[in-house]
């Protein structure tokens, strides 16, 4: 019997043991660049984020909080730089005095991030920075300053490992380009 996702499946393009290296190796950086400030606080961003925090979080060995938002954005007219952003899911957690570290699934055009950085950075937090598992950097139509990245990857529609096709598949252990 085939798994669910063959049908939707062009090729994997990341694999289990890789991702969970770079998941790894991402962990210890993050640990030794926190060690020495001051609270550190990790901002999921729901839901694509979820599965790569939860191993993530778990390879971070200094002390820290986790916390989760939930927004949504779509296009506003026909202009591609003009998008409405809605939060759905507000922190629970303040941010004054913690360092922000936001974990994204992956970053595309970067409006999104852009809306939800300015709208943290006015909480006044000791510092905010981003670590996304996917770049699209080819796709991008704003600057965002990115600190982590997991991997670099090309314009194509990826699925699995917190990513969806249709709401489907997130548990899929790896990274899949989705067959369109
Ligand atoms: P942007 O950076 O354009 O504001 O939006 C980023 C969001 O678009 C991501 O958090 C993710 O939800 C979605 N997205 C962008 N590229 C892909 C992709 O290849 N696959 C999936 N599943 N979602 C994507």
């Amino acid at each position: 019997m085939c798994a669910a996702y063959e049908p939707f499946l062009q090729e994997v393009l990341i694999d289990e043991p890789t991702l969970q290296a770079r998941v790894r190796a991402l962990g210890a950086q993050i640990s030794s660049d926190y060690a020495d400030l001051g609270e550190l606080l990790l901002i999921c961003i729901l839901k694509g984020g979820v599965i790569f925090l939860s191993d993530l979080t778990r390879h971070i060995n200094i002390p820290h909080e986790i916390d989760f938002m939930a927004v949504k954005s779509y296009q506003k007219g026909d202009r591609q730089t003009s998008r409405n952003v809605r939060i759905e899911r507000d922190l629970e957690v303040h941010l004054e005095n913690k360092h922000v570290l936001i974990v994204e699934d992956i970053i595309d055009s970067g409006l999104t991030l852009d809306f939800v950085m300015k709208m943290l950075q006015a909480r006044k937090p000791a510092s905010i920075k981003l670590c996304t598992l996917l770049n699209k950097a080819s796709r991008r139509e704003i600057f965002i300053p990115v600190q982590y990245v997991g991997f670099e990857i090309e314009d194509k529609y990826v699925f699995g490992y917190g990513l969806d096709l249709d709401e489907k598949f997130r548990n899929m252990p790896f990274i899949g380009v989705a067959k369109l």
